[in-house]
């Protein structure tokens, strides 16, 4: 499969056509950024990291009948996906109140949600990636009412197999961003990544942060948390 021509940049990755039309590549960057690009940065193998968590983590919310738009990772930090129009939200699952929640609604650092709440970011650049209820996405026309319940059952039903899952690895999954899309056929698929770009991990027993946080706030040795994640994520421990 060859990259035939460079289609969209973003933060985290690139993404190519493909000989098939109905393929696209994407390639896994090692670029670090944050608070909406103002803080830059660059982590030599963060992008092979991300590409191999990733690809684990879909492969196995696959065998979990979760639909998403992986077919095969091609290279260490490259990725076979199925082409779809991205809808333009960031779905964000919470099970601990820390970064942007604590600050918007005064929760207390480190709170153990009562359920899992499930938020909505409109992504634009421009704007900051607001935050949006359900009536802001239908008059923005992003999504349609049942599209809308479509990803907040898959949000959470993806919580619910993800934070077993880490939780028998020592690490609490605090919350996580992703993002959806539709095929040529209007199926919903899982798109983007999920990662320690987009979710906040914490060693279960020490609390300590393996996540961007680490880049965020300066706390160092990015990389070495990447690499334990995967470590992790590999361990035979269902
Ligand atoms: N997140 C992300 N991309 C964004 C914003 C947030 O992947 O553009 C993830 C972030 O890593 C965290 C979760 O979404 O796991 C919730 O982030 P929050 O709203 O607390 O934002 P922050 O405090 O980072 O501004």
């Amino acid at each position: 499969m060859k990259k035939i021509e460079l289609l969209y940049e973003g933060k985290g990755k690139r993404l190519y056509k493909s000989d098939n039309e109905d393929l696209l590549i994407s390639e896994f960057k090692d670029d670090l950024t944050a608070f909406n690009a103002q803080k830059k940065g660059n982590e030599k193998g963060k992008g092979a990291l991300n590409c191999q968590i990733s690809t684990k983590l879909f492969k196995l919310l696959e065998q979990h009948g979760i639909k998403t738009h992986l077919v095969e990772t091609i290279s260490d930090n490259e990725q076979l996906v199925k082409k779809v129009n991205i809808i333009p939200l960031e779905v964000v699952i919470r099970n601990i109140a820390t970064g942007s929640l604590t600050k918007r609604l005064g929760i207390k650092d480190g709170t153990i949600l009562p359920f899992s709440l499930v938020e909505f970011y409109y992504k634009d650049d421009d704007l900051g990636d607001p935050l949006v209820n359900d009536e802001h996405c239908l008059l923005l026309d992003l999504i349609n009412e049942n599209e809308l319940e479509e990803l907040k059952r898959l949000g959470r039903e993806i919580n619910n197999i993800l934070k077993p899952f880490f939780y028998k690895r020592d690490l609490k999954l605090v919350d996580f961003k992703i993002e959806f899309g539709k095929d040529k056929d209007g199926n919903i698929l899982l798109s983007d990544e999920i990662s320690p770009d987009s979710c906040r991990f914490w060693d279960a027993k020490t609390n300590e942060k393996m996540d961007k946080d680490r880049f965020r706030q300066g706390l160092g040795e990015v990389k070495v948390a990447y690499e334990e994640i995967l470590k992790r994520i590999n361990m035979e421990n269902n």
